[in-house]
């Protein structure tokens, strides 16, 4: 494995999120529902999880770390 390998694969990991709500994964780049909450980005399959989410963003993003 190249160096070129490895960042690709670190930068796959960053591009790549999950949905804390119903724990889907979600790409952070194409995904429309997206929200921010202390500094971080969190994406969501849906709508609805998004709602969710920032209804109660301290108990969901608790949760992820
Ligand atoms: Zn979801």
């Amino acid at each position: 494995m190249g160096i070129a390998d490895i960042f690709k694969k670190a930068a796959k990991k960053l591009d790549e999120g999950k949905d804390p709500i119903c724990g889907m994964k979600v790409d952070l780049e194409t995904t429309k529902f997206k929200s921010t909450y202390q500094g971080k980005v969190y994406g969501f399959c849906s709508e609805e999880c998004k709602k969710t989410f920032n209804k109660n963003p301290f108990q969901y993003a608790d949760a992820n770390c």
